[in-house]
């Protein structure tokens, strides 16, 4: 039992964050204040010629604009085991491992207990005001997240994926019971070695608690979606194993048999009663709220890369609303949803001004050759910037990568609609087109025969280079039997909705060759994915890269080699 005491209390949270926000240009300043005077002794700042200032002004001449790239080489010295102080003050003693799966690879960021207090403030955040409009009552959340194994650095350093750290540090689970948010599977699960193994018992733990269930969630939503695909293919082995008591032997390691024989205890009544709730479903409609009668919501990241799972997502949801996540990222968090009630589609993120020091490259200017930033307070309503963290990780006017739209201000500070990550980009000569343009096309083309039951499970591209002129390439797993001749006028449509004046132009005059659309194998990005996880990602980060380069050979090899049909566009 939870003790009232230990309960969150979420006005107070709430009426902090308001005056937070009222205050945003001052609070920022003070963190910026706060940062370099914690971590002024770090060589990287010692020799940057601060001496000693932590006003915005010295900051910004003094230090420049960064990339990863720019970093690895103090990252690395870190990670090697060097003790001295290189980014920040006190010693780095772990390493989160960034998803990476835009470059193939994953990357190292620095990680600390400052981090984590910055995690739990935007969890706490975002509780509050969830809790407010959908408030949930002492139960259990069904949580599919993954804690793979951390590793040691050949320097002696804790490396995991950012998520996995989270997980395993010791304040997690006291934030999640005051939050009333305690997972419902037992440790062994959350942190089995197998993910697969462990998604099978989360469903487990899921039926079996089935009336404590307040939300389900993730990380990020595509794992929701991967959960009750997998759900659809096993769902008559957890009724026999609910039935029984006894656990399919598909589950092989000791500690998560042994954690699961604990909870699980014959049941005919509820093998059968989820048998039959199955059974009477149409294609799997309203899944969740039929599995999980007290379920309020579900919750996870759902902008973004996130977006296209959306349809599937509402789908298993039935009515149920989602809500989507916070913003944030292994180098550090930014902002918390505070509109929880607004649909996914349209949700926008408070950065929150004491968590780190924001700046924001205007993407209207000529970015590349003279980014000028401005200040958090400074942004405009309306247009798009990149953003540059300055955290208490040792990252300092780090380039995220990521493009975000001012929307408004919730008080002094900027609310941000997640647009998408800067690199991800087709192109060939004069063409730019984003992940969100991709996003768009395929959306398009995949409703351009309503009647054509098609579903995009999944999607990828390329810009292949070995014809000439170069094309792109798109990549499409799909649900279903969908004849030549839609596929062939979806090829057409994603062609056409390339709307990029570069893209349509050189399409006119040949500069680029007609778009293909490359069907893939049922299971293809089930083989990515593993892929990832084999190189150590964790399933909780994962997410599908949708612009695969040419360095990425791996990830285009699973592509190509399952290939089972492919079209040429002849729309121009
Ligand atoms: P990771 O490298 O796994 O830490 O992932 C961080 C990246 O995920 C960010 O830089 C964003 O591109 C993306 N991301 C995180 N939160 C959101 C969100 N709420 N909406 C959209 N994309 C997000």
């Amino acid at each position: 039992m939870i003790e009232k005491m230990e309960l969150l209390d979420v006005d107070e949270l709430i009426e902090e964050f308001e005056s937070m926000t009222k205050n945003a240009e001052n609070v920022q300043r003070d963190t910026l204040k706060k940062i370099l005077e914690e971590n002024g002794s770090a060589e990287y700042l010692q020799n940057l010629g601060l001496n000693g200032r932590t006003d915005p002004e010295s900051f910004k001449a003094c230090v420049p604009l960064v990339t990863h790239n720019d970093l690895e080489p103090y990252i690395q010295r870190i990670v090697d085991g060097s003790s001295s102080p290189i980014l920040t003050g006190k010693p780095i003693t772990t390493i989160s491992l960034s998803s990476g799966t835009t470059q193939g690879k994953p990357k190292f960021v620095p990680f600390n207990e400052e981090l984590m207090e910055t995690t739990l403030q935007i969890y706490r955040t975002s509780f509050a005001f969830r809790n407010r409009e959908f408030p949930i009552e002492n139960g259990k959340a069904l949580q599919f997240i993954y804690s793979s194994k951390q590793s040691q650095t050949k320097g002696g350093l804790i490396a995991g994926t950012a998520t996995t750290n989270v997980f395993r540090n010791s304040q997690f689970k006291n934030a999640m019971n005051a939050m009333q948010s305690q997972c419902c599977s037992p440790d062994e699960v959350i942190f089995g070695p197998d993910f697969h193994q462990s998604l099978y018992c989360h469903l487990l733990c899921g039926l079996i608690f089935r009336e404590e269930i307040q939300f389900v969630s993730s990380t990020f939503s595509h794992s929701i979606v991967h959960a009750f695909r997998t759900f659809e293919q096993v769902w008559e082995e957890l009724c026999a194993d609910i039935r029984e008591g006894v656990l399919t032997s598909r589950i092989t390691y000791p500690s998560v048999r042994s954690a699961m024989a604990k909870l699980l205890k014959p049941n005919p009544e509820l093998g059968d009663l989820i048998h039959e709730k199955c059974s009477g479903l149409n294609n799997w409609y309203g899944l969740i709220p039929e599995l999980f009668p007290k379920a309020k919501y579900i919750y996870g990241i759902m902008t973004g890369s996130m977006e296209p799972y959306l349809k599937k997502l509402r789908h298993y949801a039935g009515g149920l609303p989602l809500l989507s996540a916070d913003y944030g990222s292994s180098e550090g968090w930014i902002g918390a949803n505070v509109n929880p009630s607004v649909p996914p589609e349209l949700a926008t993120y408070v950065v929150l001004p004491n968590i780190g020091y924001f700046e924001f490259i205007p993407l209207k200017e000529n970015v590349e050759e003279y980014p000028k930033p401005v200040g958090l307070t400074e942004v405009k309503v309306g247009e798009e910037y990149e953003i540059i963290i300055t955290s208490f990780a040792g990252l300092y006017r780090y380039r995220l990568g990521d493009v975000v739209k001012v929307t408004s201000f919730h008080n002094s500070s900027p609310e941000l609609k997640f647009v998408c990550r800067r690199n991800l980009m087709l192109t060939i000569n004069i063409d730019k087109n984003t992940e969100k343009d991709l996003q768009l096309a395929v959306e398009a083309a995949s409703q351009v025969n309503a009647e054509e039951k098609l579903e995009v499970l999944d999607f990828s591209s390329h810009v292949d280079l070995s014809t000439d002129p170069g094309h792109y390439v798109i990549f499409w797993e799909i649900n279903g039997e969908v004849g030549d001749e839609v596929l062939k006028e979806c090829c057409n449509c994603l062609d056409r909705s390339f709307v990029d004046a570069g893209y349509v132009s050189s399409r006119k005059v040949n500069a680029i060759s007609p778009l293909e659309l490359r069907v893939v194998r049922k299971g293809t990005f089930q083989n990515i994915l593993d892929h990832y996880v084999g190189l150590g990602a964790a399933l909780s980060q994962f997410k599908t890269p949708r612009c695969v380069g040419p360095r990425n050979r791996e990830v285009l090899q699973i592509l190509c080699d399952n290939v089972v049909k492919s079209y040429l566009s002849t729309a121009f």
